[in-house]
């Protein structure tokens, strides 16, 4: 094993309270910083066959719209809401694109295309796979990419991401105790090739990690430790990203379980003093998951709950748009009466319908995981006990799940 430089200033992690298992922290890279518990946004920066069409269409480009505060949403300042945002190599191709626009897409890094050239904020740039597990590559509508370790790290380079992972080979609920084990290896060995092309990245580099429980993710950790021979990968890595979950994500418990244990196994593996990422969770888990140890968190949901017609009224329960009073709500969008307006179904265009409520759906993510953070950093364990009650322990279904966090990760009730 050749010496591997270590990882240097570009990221830090700072725990500043904690309560039972949950951290309240600040994960700073490239000198910009993030307030944890954070929650990511996934986006779709780019999209469409055409020169003009590449900001995407659809809900998509409404809030990239959003985001930078364009005038076709009547401007406003949603940056605090995009701070830090997740992107993935997989979906570069998800509108079919053609060899040439591919090519154009990864020409430039994100942030210094003359598009997006007022966004600042932190991208997170997944591997992709999830996806390329099941197609092989990077289908365009007249290409294909075989995707590996090195092409992969070359996109998110290219597209400029401030946090990157390895290629990665997610598990399935249904794989056999051989294929999990095969997906492990191949995992880990991306994880050493990873860690020696991204030598001198400048960003954060995360370990995806996969597995449901304790006896799973320690034999992961085996498999990336032989790997790395006596290398302590604390000193390569600047976070871990818990992934493989997506499948689990209406199974509170099998999530609770795979995070509680993920945490465990770090601390045994000297690995807490890093961020915990959780791909691609979101909505009602994030308190129980922020309770048991997760740090970060990234998820379509607020866009797909858009799509659905669905609006947020907290973390664990939406409703339907037309039955929504949108005096109950003073964010930005509810308080803006032509979004309003155009939420309420006045205007011509489907996406302005829904790309505000999408826009609503993800400040209340971020708003409720900022009461969590300050709840964290409040004296005891109480105040987070008190903020799950009020929550996710209203609900019928959750609420034994609860119970079982606040007794294993919170301490107990008093
Ligand atoms: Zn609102």
């Amino acid at each position: 094993m050749p010496q591997l430089k270590q990882t240097d200033q570009t990221a830090s992690f700072q725990v500043a309270a904690t309560a039972g298992d949950a951290r309240a922290g600040t994960l700073t890279v490239n000198g910009q910083s993030l307030d944890t518990p954070t929650f990511f946004p996934v986006l779709s920066f780019y999209g469409g066959g055409t020169k003009s069409s590449v900001f995407g269409g659809g809900v998509h480009r409404t809030i990239k719209e959003f985001m930078l505060g364009k005038e076709e949403i009547g401007g406003g300042t949603y940056d605090e809401y995009f701070r830090g945002t997740m992107t993935s190599v997989a979906s570069l191709t998800d509108y079919g694109i053609n060899r040439e626009r591919f090519d154009d897409y990864v020409s430039d890094q994100i942030k210094e295309r003359e598009t997006f050239s007022d966004y600042n904020g932190l991208i997170f740039v997944d591997s992709g796979g999830y996806k390329f597990l099941h197609n092989d590559g990077l289908d365009g509508s007249d290409f294909e990419i075989e995707i590996d370790q090195r092409e992969a790290f070359r996109i998110q380079k290219q597209l400029g991401g401030d946090i990157i992972v390895n290629l990665d080979r997610p598990i399935a609920p249904s794989d056999t105790f051989d294929e999990r084990q095969q997906k492990a290896e191949r995992t880990a060995e991306n994880a050493v090739e990873f860690a020696r092309l991204t030598q001198d990245y400048p960003g954060a580099r995360y370990l995806t990690v996969h597995g449901y429980n304790y006896s799973m993710l320690d034999r992961f950790f085996d498999h990336v430790q032989s790997q790395f021979g006596n290398i302590d990968i604390s000193t390569l890595f600047d976070g871990i990203a818990l992934g493989s979950l997506v499948p689990k994500k209406d199974d509170k418990a099998a999530l609770i379980t795979a995070v509680m244990d993920c945490v465990e196994i770090m601390e045994e593996r000297g690995l807490a003093d890093l961020p915990l990422h959780v791909l691609g969770i979101g909505s009602g888990s994030i308190p129980l998951l922020v309770a048991a140890g997760a740090d970060t968190f990234d998820s379509t949901t607020y866009l797909l709950n858009a799509i659905n017609e669905k609006y947020a009224v907290g973390l664990t329960e939406h409703i339907p748009l037309d039955e929504v009073d949108f005096t109950q709500c003073d964010c930005a969008v509810c308080s803006d009466p032509m979004l309003v307006n155009w939420m309420q179904g006045n205007t011509e265009y489907q996406k302005d319908v829904l790309g505000p409520v999408a826009m609503h759906n993800l400040i209340i993510h971020r708003q409720e995981v900022q009461e969590l953070r300050q709840r964290i950093k409040q004296h005891g364990t109480e105040p987070v006990i008190d903020y799950l009650d009020e929550t996710v322990g209203r609900n019928d279904s959750i609420r034994k799940q609860t119970h079982r966090v606040v007794n294993e990760a919170l301490g107990g009730y008093f």
